[in-house]
């Protein structure tokens, strides 16, 4: 073989080796909320990677502000994904340069409007719909990995079956259960459990950062001193010395709480968080 041919040849398998590599990376996804990505995660498997920008535990993302640092970390994103309403609005004026990106905006896609509950991902339904989303997604801008992408949306379709069940079981034995919270963020779940919630203009005020009305706090407060709820359902991570003192009054006058957190915690998946979060009613429940 002459040199020039061995060199030609040699420059043709490199050319093949950065092509097949430049197939097989990843193709990124960003999601605005770390709930998301972990769905997003679980669909496009090996074949994509995720990045979140609210996932910290101890942040109220409510009061989320954009850093230059988040801004960059969707420039080479293929897929954003953000919840919509109101609730990342940040979010939607990042991509608006970005015209090449696919963008799921989560409530407009599962019906939502303006001035509902912002926190849809709290209903299985919306992760139903947007695991779905993110499989034709995936599917048209990587065909070569459709196959896989089919196989892993039905894997979490299925993981999703004991939610269901959960929720029926709860249900079918406590609907009409009257319960309140320190904020909305549990809304779509209680009206799955069908349960009734009361005080839901404190908690929208305590959302937006507002100061309640007086009569909305005595409200709540006689629904505490006076028992008129099976439990109150704390917000962990959108709080203010109101809720801490709502807490407090809630633990003096022996009213259970049930914890909840507005983002998914580290280290575990949606499926997870919820199913937790479901057992922490139940096991107030049967007490
Ligand atoms: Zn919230």
């Amino acid at each position: 073989m002459s040199l020039s041919r061995l060199v030609s040849g040699v420059f043709a398998l490199s050319v093949c080796l950065v092509s097949s590599y430049a197939l097989a990376a990843p193709i990124h996804i960003v999601a605005a909320e770390n709930f998301y990505a972990d769905v997003a995660k679980q669909v496009g498997g090996d074949h994509v990677e995720v990045s979140s920008i609210i996932s910290n535990p101890d942040v109220n993302p409510h009061l989320f502000e954009v850093s230059p640092k988040v801004a960059r970390s969707i420039s080479d994103a293929k897929i954003a994904i953000y919840s919509g309403i109101g609730y990342d609005d940040w979010m939607a004026k990042l991509l608006a340069g970005h015209d090449k990106l696919v963008k799921i905006d989560v409530a407009s896609m599962t019906g939502h409007e303006d001035g509902d509950n912002p926190h849809i991902w709290y209903d299985p339904h919306t992760m139903l719909l947007l695991s779905l989303a993110i499989k034709q997604e995936l599917s048209q801008l990587d065909p070569a990995h459709k196959a896989a992408y089919q196989h892993n949306w039905q894997a979490f379709v299925k993981s999703m079956h004991p939610i269901w069940k959960r929720i029926d079981t709860l249900r079918q034995k406590y609907a009409g259960t009257e319960v309140t919270a320190t904020e909305p963020v549990f809304g779509y779940m209680f009206a799955e459990l069908g349960f009734k919630v009361r005080n839901l203009g404190f908690q929208m005020a305590v959302m937006n950062d507002t100061d309640p009305s007086a009569s909305q706090i005595k409200a709540l407060h006689n629904d505490l001193t006076e028992h008129k709820v099976a439990f109150l359902l704390y917000n962990n991570q959108v709080t203010d010395p109101m809720t801490d003192q709502l807490k407090a009054l809630a633990e003096k006058h022996k009213v259970a709480i049930v914890g909840a957190t507005e983002t998914m915690p580290k280290g575990t998946h949606y499926q997870n968080w919820i199913n937790q979060e479901l057992t922490g009613v139940q096991n107030v429940l049967e007490k």
